[in-house]
Order: structure tokens, then C-alpha cells, then sequence
């Protein structure tokens, strides 16, 4: 049978792989003959899942949207990871990633992080378990979200802010791997999404690949079979929707749909569409489609929703792109601030920026009525409240009859 799953030597087709620096080849490769063992043991099992259990409140509930689903034409299920302890999904993988460094015996965690979630994420299992943690963020983004900054301090992380490049995300992430290779004894690098050289995407998207085990349970006990006819997720680096489909990869009655970021538009030069609009590269030690000029040389992203704002892509999604396993949309910043305030107002939900650009791929979808849809809230919007606020897609009324869908570009 055809599997989507990486590959024994670390790819999803042409996508994938190491490409580290000489200095981290020991690291990089100890992690990759290490892992598996390790979080398929009993014993990290069962510490993962109490954890995920009582810590992070799992398991996370799948609720039927009702007044969204008489809206869209079908039975549309939300997976709920907005309920998670911090708010979103990344506290899953974070969580699984720091029981894998304390059994490697790992002293002090590093990690990077755009709009500060990650960090967040990685700065609460570290108060958890007393370890050292030092977080590189760029220098724009720790004056962007100063909230998150603060929150990692009160946590008791360190908060390095990079000062190199556009001072975003990938120069956090750059300045986070030059870390790595100056201590890669006692350092264990938690990165953030279903990104990085093998074996972190694959790493990820087992540890988030718990999203689709309960929704396998949930879904069977509301619909009476195991399986959804499509599974619909936002693609930053790719962890969230990847823990979504994980066990559904392979089950070809699953219609895949992945919303990725527009920005102002595929063909506005200011867009994070990376499956769209990137092609092959080398980023961040994997080869992927990677947003670049001629020249080889990143450009940068943009997206409204900083979770989104990265240039590269995660290689399994770059893959079932490739072979049309998923269908990718790129949802712009104006569809997903709609689709925000219509799930605000439909179904008391205000979720995150990022989560709203699976939900803006809804009014373009076309569903049978009997159609089991599962869509995952990746975030609650608490933290971008802000952006609503100062971005109204219409004008206020408690009827979200009154907006009009207009159909965009899709490729
Ligand atoms: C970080 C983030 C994302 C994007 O990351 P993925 O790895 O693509 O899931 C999506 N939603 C929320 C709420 C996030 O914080």
C-alpha cells in the first residue's frame, strides 16, 4: 500500500532530510537513532499521556458546530485544541520534546520563535520540569508580541532577542541553530513545528499525531465510524494539521485540505503561501519548497497571523501537496479575519488568526449534506485581539447573515 510517512532515511518523497552543519552531525544523528525507542517506550508513554491528561487537559473535545454546519451544508466537527493548556497545540509537541531531553540527559533547552507561541510552549514545559531555557526571538517580533515576552519571563525563561537579518522568525531560528552547534553536548533544541532537519519533522508529527488518535475515538462514537470525509487544518510549518491527519494519511476516503497563509494574495509579492508560491530549497536542514529569490536568498513572508509567517514549509506537506494527497488553499488575511468574527458570532468561538485561515477555506468548499467535516481550531485569539479589533471585516451586528463570501484565487 502507498504510505506518506517518512522514509527510513528521513524523506516524503524529494522533501525531507539532514542538511546540518558538520558540527551537529553527531547531535543530529544520536537524536535520529534515539527517538523512536525512546517515545515508543512504556514508560514515556505513560508520562506523556498522564501529562497530556491532567496538564494539558486532554483529551481535547470534538464539537459539532451546528449553526456553522446548517451555514456551510454539512456536519461540521471542530477539534477543539484552542482548550489547551496555553491555548493551542504546540504545548503537545513541547511537552513530548522535553521528556525525550531528560531521558537523553540533556541539561538546558533551547528554542525559537516568531510570534512567541512556540516559545511560550517551550518556556511552561521547562518551568515544569526545572530546566534552563533560553528562547531567540527577532528583535521586531519581541517588540510585536510583548505579551508572549513577558509571559516567557514570568515563566522564567531567557529571552535572547536577534538583532541579525529582517529579525524574524528564520534569524531566531538561524541564531537558535549557531546555539545549537556551540553546545551540542548538553543542549537539546526544541523546535516548534513539523520543520528542521530529520528526524524533528517525523518527531512532531508523532507527538501531535494525538490530535488524530482522539478524533479517531470521537468520531466514532458521535458518527458511528472512524473516519471523517475530510479533515480541514491551517499549515504554518505544518504541526497541527499534520497531527490532524496523521493516522488518516495513508486512508485515501479522507479528503485532506490544508489552508495556508495568502497574506494580501498569491500574486501580491506579500504573502506566506509557501506551497503556492516557493519552490525546492534548502531551510532550516531540510530540503523543502522554501520562499526564495532567483538568487537562492529567503525572502521574506507575510501574513497577518504571525504563527503563519515562515518561508518554508514542513516536508511532508510540500509532499502531499506534490502528489495532490491534500488540496492546498491560499487563504488570504481579509478571508480569514471574516471566517474569525463568523465563528466568533456563530458559534461563540474566537479563535486564533492562524486557526481562521482553515476556517476561510469553508465558503469555497462544496459539501454534501451528509458530509462529516472535522476542522481544527489549532489556537484560541486571545492573543489577537488586537488584530480584530483594529481589522473589523464588516460592520457589527449580532447576524453574520450580512457577509458576503467573494471567491478568490485558488490554484
Ligand atoms: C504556531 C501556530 C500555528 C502554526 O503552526 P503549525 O506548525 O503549522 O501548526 C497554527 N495555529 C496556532 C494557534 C499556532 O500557535
Amino acid at each position: 500500500m502507498k504510505t506518506y510517512q517518512v522514509s527510513s532515511d528521513g524523506y516524503y518523497g524529494i522533501y525531507g532530510g539532514a542538511y546540518v552543519p558538520e558540527n551537529l552531525y553527531h547531535t543530529v544523528e544520536t537524536l535520529r537513532q534515539k527517538y523512536l525507542p525512546i517515545i515508543e517506550s512504556e514508560a514515556f508513554k505513560t508520562e506523556y499521556h498522564a501529562l497530556l491528561r491532567d496538564y494539558v487537559g486532554r483529551p481535547s473535545p470534538l464539537y459539532h458546530a451546528r449553526r456553522m454546519s446548517e451555514k456551510y451544508g454539512c456536519k461540521l466537527y471542530l477539534k477543539r485544541e484552542d482548550l489547551n493548556h496555553t491555548g493551542a497545540h504546540k504545548i503537545n509537541n513541547a511537552l513530548g520534546q522535553i521528556l525525550l531531553a531528560l531521558k537523553m540527559g540533556k541539561t538546558r533547552i533551547i528554542a525559537e520563535t516568531g510570534a512567541g507561541q512556540h516559545g511560550v510552549a517551550t518556556a511552561t514545559v521547562c518551568a515544569l520540569m526545572g530546566m534552563p531555557c533560553r528562547v531567540y526571538m527577532g528583535a521586531t517580533d519581541v517588540e510585536r508580541q510583548h505579551v508572549n515576552v513577558e509571559r516567557m519571563k514570568m515563566l522564567g525563561a531567557e529571552v535572547f532577542p536577534v538583532e541579525s537579518g529582517s529579525k524574524t522568525l528564520k534569524d531566531a531560528t538561524n541564531e537558535a541553530i549557531r546555539d545549537w552547534c556551540l553546545h551540542p553536548q548538553d543542549t537539546f533544541y526544541i523546535i516548534g513545528s513539523t520543520v528542521g532537519p530529520h528526524p524533528y519533522p517525523d518527531l512532531v508529527a508523532r507527538l501531535q499525531s494525538v490530535i488524530s488518535s482522539e478524533i479517531k475515538i470521537q468520531i466514532r462514537e458521535k458518527e458511528g465510524r472512524d473516519y471523517p470525509d475530510y479533515l480541514m487544518a491551517c499549515v504554518g510549518g505544518g504541526s497541527n494539521a499534520a497531527g490532524s491527519i496523521y493516522h488518516y494519511m495513508d486512508d485515501e476516503r479522507v479528503k485532506i485540505y490544508l489552508g495556508e497563509a495568502g497574506g494580501h494574495g498569491v500574486e501580491s509579492g506579500e504573502t506566506a503561501a509557501t506551497i503556492h508560491c516557493g519552490s525546492l530549497g534548502i531551510l532550516h536542514g531540510s530540503k523543502t519548497l522554501v520562499m526564495q529569490n532567483e538568487d537562492g536568498q529567503i525572502t521574506e513572508p507575510y501574513s497577518l497571523s504571525a504563527g503563519l509567517d515562515y518561508p518554508g514549509v514542513g516536508p511532508l506537506h510540500a509532499h502531499l501537496a506534490h502528489e495532490h494527497r491534500a488540496t492546498v488553499m491560499a487563504v488570504n488575511d481579509d478571508e480569514a479575519l471574516k471566517a474569525a468574527f463568523e465563528l466568533t458570532r456563530l458559534e461563540g468561538i474566537i479563535p486564533a488568526l492562524e486557526s481562521a485561515h482553515a476556517l476561510g477555506m469553508l465558503p469555497r468548499m462544496k459539501f454534501k449534506k451528509e458530509d462529516v467535516v472535522v476542522l481544527t481550531v489549532s489556537g484560541r485569539g486571545d492573543k489577537d485581539l488586537n488584530t480584530y479589533l483594529t481589522h473589523p471585516p464588516y460592520t457589527t451586528t449580532n447576524s453574520p447573515d450580512n457577509i458576503t463570501h467573494h471567491t478568490l484565487h485558488q490554484k
